[in-house]
Parts: C-alpha cells; structure tokens; sequence
C-alpha cells in the first residue's frame, strides 16, 4: 500500500469521521515553507487557506524563538517571568486604551468560553446573542452558540433558549433590509442578556463584511439590555484586514471584550481574551488558571509573530496586495457571470457563486469545481457560507504579487473551462 494509502487506513481507524479531509482528495502534505505548502510526491501548493499560519508556515523567526525558548525554560503562569508581562503588555499596547488586561488560554473556543464566563459574570445575565452563520468554537457551549453548527448538517436545527440569532446583515443576499432594525429587534426582545458575541467581518457565514457602524450599534443595543459586546478577532485579527491592527478598529467602537486566536501563535497553540480590568475583576474570589496558556514557549512565539507582523510591514502588504488581489478578482467577475459578488477586506476575501444574478441562486457546484480545479493546479482554496458557494481567501500574510496574479491567472483557465 503507498504511504497515503496506509495514512489513510490507520486514519480511517483511529480518527473520528467528524473530522473531514479538505481539499476534497487526500493530501499527503510533509513541508510548509511561508505561503506554500509541498506534498509528499514534490508538488508546491500556494495555501490561501491557512489564516492560522498567518506570517508563513516555519517562519525561521518563529521557529527559532520557540526552539530557543523551549530549551530554556517552559512553566506556568503562577511563576513571574520576562516573557508574560511583556507579551501582555505589548499586545495590550495595540488595543484601545481600557483594554488592559489580558488572559493567555490555548484556543480561539477556550478564549470565547472565557470571554463568555467574563460577561456573564459582570453582567449577572445569562443569555447570549450571535449572528446567523457564525462558528466560536468547538466546546459543548460555544456549539449551542454557533448557528453554523447547530442550523449546520448533524445540527438539531434550534437555538438553545439561552441563544437569540440575529440575522445576516448581508449586503448582497439581503440587500435593502434595515439590518439595524432588525438586529434591534432581536436584542430587544431577548432577556437577561450577557453579550452579543460576533467577528467584525463574518466568516464562516460567507466572508460577510458588517456595514457602516453596526458593531457600534450592537455595542449601544446590547448595553441597553444589560450586556457586553464581546468581539472574535480569531480568523481577522493581527493586520489581515490592512487598515488596522484589529478589524473591529474598522467599525469606530471599544468592544468590551476582545478574542484573539489562530494567528496568535502562527500555528502554534494560543489564544488570548482582552478586556478592562473591571471586566476582568468580575471573577471575583475565584481563582482562574490554564495549565499550559501563557507559558514562556507560547509567549516567545507570540512576541516572534508581532516582531515579524512589523518588521515584513504585512498589515500594510496585506492593505496594498488585497485591494491589488481585489480588483482582479473584480475583472474576474465582469467575465464570468457565475460570480455574483467579489468582497473583503485586506487578505479576507469572499467569491460568492450563483446561477443567476437576478435570483442569486446559490451555485455549490460551480464554486466547488474551481476548488477543484485549482488544487490541480496547485493552489488552495475552500468554501464555505451557508450554501457552500463562496471561496475564501485567508492566505499566509506573506504571499507575493506573482503569487496573486498565478491565481488569477489559473481562475481565469478554471473558470473559462466550464462545460468542458
Ligand atoms: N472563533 C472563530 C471565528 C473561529 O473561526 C474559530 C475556529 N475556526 C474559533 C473561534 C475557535 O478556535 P479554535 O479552533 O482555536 O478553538
């Protein structure tokens, strides 16, 4: 049997069917290098799929941080030391003032669980608000509160009582709704709420960007029925969106509290919750502690990751090279009328497919086959939204403008070989 083919037995037997392969056929991926990733039989991949490994796959910096400090040192937080309160205390630096203190855990769905334990406890409140389409987590919790899971296939189909949905403030599916009235509404009538958990563009929904001043208006909303606006910068945060530092900046509002993961550590297993240190201070006698969140490794290659955000300027490269990335996907869409909508910001960007552009009808099957076609080519792609008709793009922050224009070029030859 070949190696995949073994792989994929033992894979088979030990691993839960729950965990789906991506990409359709099975990769047999043995290196990462920056944007690229290389299979077993040589081919180079260009990855626009991997936001976690947001300054390249095996940054030498990150690399050598974290061997280095491995072999130094790796405790706990209950001992002092250099690493913590400077990583702290710089990533603080780059939030809002008032956003002060901050928790080290090991995942985005530890990070949201802890934000909601936060709120909850500030707050005396119980329920929570989210937006339709949107995943937080992997935790008993966070999937009772993530409509993509339990709206999603193997899903009961119902909120939890405690889970009040507000809809999609889609632009394009949904253009001339008054998402504000609408999401009003649906604070209004919610009781004894804790917070309104949401990302500043949503992701899993369909890389759907919020409009002017909505995550303010959910702040004053959810404030006004006694909870927080908790913000999950999990797939957006660290300069991906280009403008700003964190993509909630783009909406003029001080979440209450803020999540970060995937990013965070490039790949490395971290995730932080930030917020005010009254927040913070809400847990009251009850000790807080993570075994392995915040230790000196995690820590060093935090710090690592922010010198390399800075030093390769990727916020700003992530500005130019989306909005460069943007417009050709944008002349894309003037030929081919399979995509109904080309959006984003920064480095998260979405390609929604339809039949047709006057019924939107959700094209799966088209968008799937580019997928497809593309990973033959050699770069990787996925999709997502509740139709499963839109790609994402989330590369590593370091591809290069060659790397832009192939893809276009090879989406240009995928989509123009329909029907073939
Ligand atoms: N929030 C968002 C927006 C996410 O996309 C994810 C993971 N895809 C999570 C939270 C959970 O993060 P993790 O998988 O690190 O637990």
């Amino acid at each position: 049997m070949t190696d995949l083919g073994n792989l994929l037995e033992a894979r088979n037997r030990h691993i839960s069917k729950s965990l789906s392969i991506g990409h359709g056929k099975p990769l047999h991926i043995v290196k990462g290098e920056m944007q690229y990733l290389y299979s077993s039989d040589g081919t180079r991949y260009l990855d626009l799929v991997n936001n976690v490994c947001h300054v390249g796959h095996c940054h030498p910096k990150v690399v050598s941080a974290g061997q280095q400090q491995m072999s130094v040192l790796s405790t706990n937080t209950r001992y002092v030391y250099d690493g913590l309160t400077d990583y702290i205390s710089r990533l603080s630096n780059t939030l809002p003032d008032g956003l002060d203190v901050g928790f080290m855990v090991n995942s985005g769905s530890e990070a949201n669980e802890l934000a909601i334990r936060l709120a909850r406890a500030h707050t005396g409140n119980h329920d929570m608000l989210v937006a339709d389409g949107g995943y937080h987590g992997n935790t008993s919790m966070l999937v009772q509160l993530s409509p993509y899971k339990f709206l999603g296939p193997g899903g009961k189909g119902v909120a939890e009582p405690w889970v009040h949905v507000v809809p999609v403030p889609d632009e394009y599916r949904r253009a001339g709704v008054d998402y504000n009235q609408e999401m009003k509404d649906v604070i209004s009538n919610a009781r004894n709420v804790a917070g309104f958990l949401i990302e500043p563009m949503l992701s899993c929904a369909g890389q759907i960007p919020l409009p002017d001043d909505y995550l303010k208006l959910a702040q004053t909303y959810t404030k006004e029925a006694g909870g927080l606006l908790i913000v999950d910068e999990v797939q957006v945060g660290f300069g991906r969106f280009g403008t700003h530092m964190w993509a909630f900046e783009t909406q003029d509002v001080v979440p209450d509290i803020v999540v970060l993961g995937k990013s965070i550590g490039n790949g490395h297993p971290m995730a932080a919750v930030f917020t005010t240190s009254e927040i913070a201070s809400s847990l009251g006698e009850m000790e807080w502690f993570s075994s392995t969140g915040g230790n000196p490794v995690s820590c060093a290659i935090g710090n690592a990751v922010l010198d390399v955000i800075e030093d390769e300027e990727l916020q700003e490269q992530a500005r130019e090279y989306g909005e460069y990335f943007l417009n050709g996907l944008r002349k894309l869409k003037d030929t081919y009328p399979v995509i109904g909508d080309v959006r984003g910001r920064g480095l998260f960007i979405g390609i929604e497919f339809v039949c047709d552009r006057d019924t939107l009808e959700p094209n799966a099957e088209e968008a799937g086959r580019v997928v497809r076609g593309m990973r033959d080519q050699g770069v990787l792609l996925s999709t997502d939204g509740p139709h499963h008709n839109v790609i994402k793009i989330k590369p590593p922050m370091v591809l290069t403008r060659q790397d832009i224009d192939m893809t276009l070029d090879l989406l240009n030859d995928v989509l123009s070989a329909n029907g073939d």
